[in-house]
């Protein structure tokens, strides 16, 4: 044989079969790569250059030519040279290997699948499917522990923001009723609330946000499939579809995005999961839940404290250590002593030990009597009756039983959530994570929709916009709203240096409380600035009505990197609560009082 005719020989056997391997019987790494394609179920030709005596040496010397690649195995997949060893497992972990395989042979059920019908998943399947791509969404939600379900729309329209929402707004309503007598409203002596009825509105108006999904759909041509999705083996394009008779479906998708968020964690202590329930059944409990301790001190604790307590149940919050961990303390203080002011008791440096039930529910429609033994700081042991314990204690990303090991996709062992870079793309090329799934960023609906959407975009748009994760604006609906964007004060002071920081604040009372008297000095506003930057604003913080409102437009300031100057020069719109922040004159290094004395 000519060197021509090898050469021929080889390219021949490339282009004659879809996956080529040159190896040698005994060489471990080519082994390894046999075992590889068996295990993925992909057919493949192997030849044996030492058994094939001179023509194999003939080969082996053609393929330097063709490759310069001088070992075995020396693959080919679709006439693409992929390498060696190391390249084709490297090729595998990348998720190239099945778009080398895919070539010729592969076919996709869909161009996106997304596993997770929530805030974030929902985004990016609309998206993707305007853009004219073959989606489909899967989503199943597991009953809570105390058998609580619920459609298409995952955490914030089910169990998160809107009910919660809407319950704050419940509650304010009541409070904005015990003003009315001032505003000349001839109300009844007695107004009581009637959970029941709160409860049903509440759940009509979700079941038609499921219904409306669905529809929306639909409408777009994504397919809705009602099924927990899993990875099953090391194959990144392909899941197992379980609904929920149990019967299984694979389907395969080019691109796999995952949202599947997180629910809420129980403490591990004797009957917490027996007997205590979260916020998953909360928005939808049939009865009014009494006498009601509440554990943990963040964003859910603390809202449902304010609502609980906003239609006059007798509610207890067990704190652990802080308020509002993570944020502005001085504001999570606040917060704390307006709640108290509200009715809702704390036991602070406290956590839960175990709960009993020591009196059954006397009917469906009504909670029984639970004992709850916990734990303060100084090691003393309290124990108090409560109808009702809800536990918000944080939230675990749903990842436990996905399968990501088997397709290699990392996660962050100490919480489970998934590791990606700042395109959301996973450890395996073809896989993203958007949303509450996702390490090192804010749970929160919206940053969920614009993760999903701007990915959509950037996967099938043509666009290149990645997700601004900073200066991202929130709101604690507590009774009095807390709502901020930037930097806390502590984190401020730790980035500039105490000496590179100036905080101007007041309080302020708005004009809807003066003619019921409420309470001049609750309401507070601070912005945190830069001096070095020109008095560049880093923090916005605003305890207020409506705080939501105010921070939502405010933080566009931020954005655009507005300084203390610009807040000054912006005219005010009066009277509102938000023109505080156009007129803030006091610094807190003043030491001069901010607060108002009454009219
Ligand atoms: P999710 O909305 O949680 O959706 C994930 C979906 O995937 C779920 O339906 C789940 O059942 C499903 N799923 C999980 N695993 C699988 C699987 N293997 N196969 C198929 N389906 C699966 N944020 C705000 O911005 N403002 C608020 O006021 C606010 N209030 C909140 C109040 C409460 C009580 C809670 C709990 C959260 C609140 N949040 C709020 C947070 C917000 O709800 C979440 O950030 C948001 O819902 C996250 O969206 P997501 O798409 O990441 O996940
Ligand atoms: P977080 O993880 O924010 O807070 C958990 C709270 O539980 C902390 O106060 C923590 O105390 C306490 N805790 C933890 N373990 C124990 C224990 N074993 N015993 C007693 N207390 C304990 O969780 P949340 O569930 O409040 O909120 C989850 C996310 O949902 C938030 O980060 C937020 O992004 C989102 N969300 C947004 C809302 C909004 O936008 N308005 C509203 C509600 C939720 P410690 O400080 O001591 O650790």
């Amino acid at each position: 044989m000519t060197s021509a005719d090898k050469r021929a020989f080889v390219d021949q056997i490339v282009a004659d079969n879809r996956v080529v391997i040159f190896s040698k019987s005994y060489c471990p790494f080519c082994h390894r790569v046999k075992d590889l394609f068996k295990s993925l179920n992909v057919e493949y030709n192997a030849l044996e250059l030492d058994l094939m005596g001179e023509e194999g040496n003939a080969i082996q010397a053609a393929l330097i030519e063709k490759t310069n690649q001088k070992t075995v195995p020396n693959v080919f997949i679709n006439a693409n040279h992929v390498g060696g060893c190391d390249s084709t497992l490297q090729a595998h972990a990348d998720g190239k290997l099945f778009d080398l395989l895919q070539n010729t042979a592969r076919e996709y059920d869909y161009d996106l699948l997304i596993i997770g019908g929530g805030s974030g998943g929902l985004a990016a399947s609309k998206e993707a499917a305007l853009l004219g791509k073959k989606v489909a969404v899967c989503d199943f939600v597991k009953p809570s522990p105390q058998g609580t379900t619920w459609g298409l729309g995952g955490t914030c329209v089910n169990v998160g923001c809107i009910p919660k929402k809407l319950m704050h707004r419940a509650a304010l309503t009541g409070h904005t009723l015990q003003d009315g007598t001032y505003f000349g409203w001839m109300l009844p002596d007695e107004v009581h609330h009637n959970w029941e009825k709160m409860v049903e509105e509440v759940q009509n108006y979700v079941k038609s946000l499921n219904f409306g999904y669905r529809k929306v759909l639909r409408e777009k041509s994504v397919t809705y499939l009602n099924a927990y999705a899993q990875f099953v083996d090391s194959d990144p394009h392909k899941v197992v579809l379980s609904d929920k008779k149990n019967v299984k479906k694979e389907i395969t998708a080019q691109n796999i995005i995952i949202a599947v968020g997180g629910r809420p964690r129980y403490p591990q202590i004797p009957g917490a999961v027996e007997y205590g329930i979260t916020s998953d059944d909360l928005f939808s409990l049939p009865y009014r839940p009494g006498k009601t301790l509440i554990v943990g001190a963040s964003y859910i604790a603390l809202e449902c404290a304010g609502f609980l307590a906003g239609f006059g149940i007798e509610v207890t919050v067990m704190v652990r250590s802080i308020f509002l961990r993570g944020f502005d303390q001085q504001m999570a203080e606040m917060i704390g002593e307006h709640m108290e002011k509200h009715g809702v008791q704390f036991i602070k440096g406290c956590v839960p030990l175990q709960i009993e039930r020591i009196e059954e529910p006397s009917s469906p429609n009504a909670p029984g009597l639970l004992r709850v033994t916990a734990k303060m700081n100084n090691g003393e042991q309290i124990t108090t009756e409560f109808n009702t314990v809800l536990f918000a204690v944080g939230r675990d990303a749903c990842t436990g039983d996905l399968g990501l090991d088997k397709v290699g996709v990392e996660v962050n062992k100490s919480n489970g959530k998934i590791i990606a870079n700042e395109s959301e793309q996973t450890s395996v090329r073809n896989i993203f994570a958007i949303g509450d799934v996702l390490d090192g960023k804010l749970e929160l609906t919206p940053v969920a929709i614009q993760a999903g959407r701007l990915l959509a975009q950037r996967l099938y748009g043509q666009q290149t916009v990645l997700t601004d994760y900073t200066n991202v604006p929130t709101t604690v609906f507590t009774p009095l709203e807390y709502g901020c964007v930037g930097l806390s004060e502590e984190d401020a002071k730790n980035k500039y240096g105490e000496d590179d920081i100036e905080v101007y604040h007041s309080y302020f009372q708005p004009l809807e409380y003066v003619l019921s008297n409420r309470d001049p000095n609750v309401c507070y506003a601070k912005l945190i600035c830069v001096k070095s930057d020109g008095e560049r604003v880093v923090g916005f913080h605003v305890l207020s009505p409506d705080a939501g409102e105010i921070t939502q437009g405010f933080a566009i300031g931020l954005k655009l990197a507005a300084k203390k100057a610009d807040f000054d020069n912006l005219i005010g719109i009066h009277p509102t609560c938000a023109e505080i922040f156009t007129t803030l004159k006091i610094s807190k290094a003043s030491g001069l009082s901010v607060e108002k004395t009454g009219c």
